[in-house]
This record gives C-alpha cells, structure tokens and sequence, in this order.
C-alpha cells in the first residue's frame, strides 16, 4: 500500500506538460480572487472554446443535440457547463464539481469610519479563517458597487505593481504582553479585522476630515457615495500574485487555492473534452465555505433546474427523466485535502493522509468524529475509479482529513448524492489550507487534472 512520490515518474514530455498547466493556473489564481471574477474568466474561456450561454438557446428556441456545448451562469457567482454526449441524457452525467468561493474579509455595508486621524473599513470575515493570520498583510479589494440607478462599480484595487494596498494593523510586540497570553483564537478579535485605507485630512474640515477625504477620492475615481455601500459586494483578499514556491520551483503558493486548484483543472479538463460518449459536466459553485446555501450554493436548484432546461433542449423534458437522469450519474466532488505537514506530524495519521506531491487525493468519506456529515462513497464506485486511474495511469492516493478525533470537514458531495448519483471526495493536497496563501504541488495540480480528463472520457 505504499505510495510514493510522483515527480521521479515524469518524463521530459510529461514536465513539459505540467509547467504548461500551472502557467495557466496561476494566472487564473492571480486574476481571479473572487467567485464573480471566476465565473466571468470561466464563460470567457468556455464561449473561446465554442461553448453557448443555454439562456440564448432557449430564448432563440433552438434544439440541442450531441456535439453540443453550453454553460449557464446563476446570478454571476456559480456556472454549470454541459458537453452533450452521444448517449441519452436519462442514461447519467459524468460531473465534476468544484467550488469558487475562498475565505475572506467582506466589507461591511456601513463600513467607513475615522479614529485617532486615520481612516478605516469594517469587514466582517467570510469562511473560517485563523483572524491572527490577517494582520500585517498587504490586502487588496475587488467587488461591486452597484448604484441605485442599477450601474454596477467594478472595484479592484490592489494588484496592479503601482497600485496602493490596504492592511489590517497588529499591536506592537513591545506593548503585546498581555495579548500574547491571549488563546490564538482571541489573540485577534473579528471585530478588529479592519482594513486601514487613509490618514490625510481634508482641509478645512473639523469633523472627520480624513474620512471625507476618502470619501472624495470614492467620488472622483469611482463615482460612488457612502450610501453606495448599502449595495456592495467588495472583497478583501491577500494583494498580489501567485508565485512559484521553494528553489527548485516545485509547488505553488497563492491566495484561495481552496478551492480554485480543484475548479481550474476541472475547467481545463472540461475544456478539452472531445465528443463524449455521455455528458459531460463541469459545475462550479459558490458558498461553500459558509455551508453551500443560498441561490448560488450547491444546495439551491440551480444545477437541478439546468439539466431539466437541458432536457427540455434536448427534446424530450419529462420529470421522471430529469430524476434517472441524475439518479445514474457520477460524479467527483473535487476539494482540498490536508496536506501532510512534518511541522504538525501530530494532527494527522501517517498511512491515511494526503501527501504533497503523490498525486490526486481520493477520500471515501469526509465529516469529523464518527463521519459526521459525511457522503460515504460506495466501495464499488471506488472500484471502478481505481480501474479508471490505472487505465489511465493517473497517480492517486488516498485519504482522510486528519486524525479521527482532531476535526473534520465537509464539501458539496453529500448534497449531490441525495439524487441517488454516485459521488465521491476527491481533490488536491494543500499546506495552510485557509490562510491568506495556501500551498500546493504543482505535481499534484498536473495530476488532478489528469484524474478529471480520465473520469469524463471513461466513467
Ligand atoms: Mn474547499
Ligand atoms: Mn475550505
């Protein structure tokens, strides 16, 4: 059962080959930090690759037919593609699933405020963050602003080499003795996680100044007022770009590689796809992080009320159809796992943990204590993906987060598996999962994408 590491397998070819993928991946990482930049880069380069918004094709009342391609998007934030197969629909999909959300820091809607002459904005974080790793960092700001006239305010702020960033400040060590006795999840309050964005006044002003300076710069470089943030959607996140980590350039490290590694080798994968047998489909959400609700959450029916539009496209929409067709599907609910840290050996199980640079990570089950929350993946459907990565000499490992009593975590796999389909974790190793720079292999990335071309061409 031992598993070993993969880069001693590669060839010149197959070195080539990942370089060329996690080029493209971390410029998908660098440009897109948000799931609304994420999904507008997704239907960029699906409609490149001759795919069609499905809104068009019903408006138009066009039939589709094998062959065919076609991408929906939920309210800017979850998208769904479909490669129709040569078998009928009701016969099952092959589905990869991804999510697009990563922890974060939004703005508040009352936000703005002045102390001590500088200026702030509140934020309310997203997702589980350890706060004490915010501080100190340079932080970006991308979002909406959408005015009551309906215009929507794109804002990204931070990522350009000349462009200011903003930072959320920590106590001086010399004054810390009593934060440092503080338990780590208190050492840095939520509350405190505000974003430092000004310090000049502006003249002739006694109340506020600093902050009614700000308030100018909003109104001449965005046109936007202070109301304007009732109606906002901004996001801080870690400023900069993804970067090539260690001497010999073998991992990754970038900002909100939970989940993005999974949804862009998805997405790469998909895209290559070449007339499938059965459709093929590639389904990237939003909200995962805070428990998959909402209308762009897994747990919506979004994906649901796309297949029956598909059906219905298809020709032959009848509800029992749209129900075997989900029923018999497969499908891979693509997540970060634990990578296996030597720093924090105690938290993990050495012969069920994940291991950077040993290829795709397959996880039975996911949850915490006894499986709680857990989909439990059926032995025979982990069979046949074992065949599927043999035949495809697709490097895999398998593995649980963590000890069984340590913690836990869970993904979107349980939800899809209420329709009866077969589903099963699945996804790349990461170090600092949720910090504000998460760690990959780049072997890892070059496999999971192998691992999500080989399971829509043969599953
Ligand atoms: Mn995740
Ligand atoms: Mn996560």
């Amino acid at each position: 059962m031992e598993k070993k590491c993969v880069w001693e397998k590669y060839s010149k070819k197959d070195l080539e080959k990942l370089e060329k993928i996690c080029k493209k991946y971390r410029k998908f990482l660098s440009d897109c930090k948000t799931e609304r930049e994420c999904v507008a880069e997704i239907v960029r380069q699906a409609e490149e690759a001759g795919y069609r918004n499905l809104q068009d094709v019903i408006r138009k009342e066009e039939k589709l037919k094998a062959g065919d391609k076609v991408y929906a998007v939920c309210m800017k934030k979850a998208v769904a593609m479909f490669n129709i197969g040569k078998r009928p629909l009701e016969e099952g999909m092959n589905i990869l699933g991804a999510h697009i959300d990563s922890p974060r820091l939004d703005i508040k809607q009352n936000p703005l405020y002045e102390d001590g002459d500088l200026s702030y904005l509140d934020t309310h974080y997203y997702g589980g963050i350890k706060k004490y790793q915010w501080v100190t960092l340079p932080l970006a700001i991308h979002g909406v602003v959408v005015k009551k006239n309906g215009e929507v305010v794109n804002i990204c702020v931070g990522e350009k080499k000349d462009d200011p960033v903003f930072c959320v400040s920590d106590l001086l060590i010399h004054l810390a003795g009593e934060q440092m006795e503080k338990k780590a999840a208190k050492v840095v309050e939520g509350e405190n996680l505000d974003i430092l964005i000004g310090s000049v006044p502006l003249k002739d002003e006694e109340k506020e100044a600093v902050k009614k300076n700000i308030l100018q710069i909003l109104k001449k470089e965005y046109e936007i007022e202070e109301d304007d943030f009732i109606s906002a959607e901004l996001e801080v996140v870690p400023a900069g770009e993804a970067r090539e980590l260690g001497f010999d350039r073998s991992m990754i490290m970038a900002y909100g590689q939970d989940d993005r590694v999974c949804a862009y080798t998805s997405l790469y994968s998909m895209l290559e796809v070449k007339e499938p047998d059965k459709t093929s489909c590639c389904l990237l959400v939003d909200k995962e992080e805070i428990g998959s609700v909402g209308a762009t959450g897994m747990q919506s029916h979004f994906f649901e009320d796309m297949v029956a539009e598909l059906f219905d496209r298809v020709g032959e929409y009848s509800g029992i159809k749209l129900r075997r067709c989900l029923k018999n599907s497969r499908m891979l609910s693509s997540d970060v796992n634990a990578g296996f840290d030597p720093l924090y050996a105690s938290a993990f199980e050495k012969k069920n943990a994940s291991y950077c640079g040993h290829g795709v990570v397959f996880s039975k089950f996911t949850g915490s204590r006894g499986k709680s929350g857990s989909n439990d993946a059926n032995a025979e459907y982990l069979a046949v993906l074992r065949k599927i990565m043999d035949d495809n000499k697709v490097n895999y490992q398998t593995a649980e987060l963590g000890k069984v009593d340590i913690g836990g975590g869970g993904t979107i796999a349980y939800i899809l598996s209420l329709y009866g389909m077969e589903v099963i974790d699945c996804g790349v190793a990461v170090l600092s999962m949720h910090a504000p720079w998460e760690v990959t292999s780049k072997a890892d990335v070059y496999e999971a994408q192998k691992c999500y071309a080989a399971f829509l061409k043969d599953a």
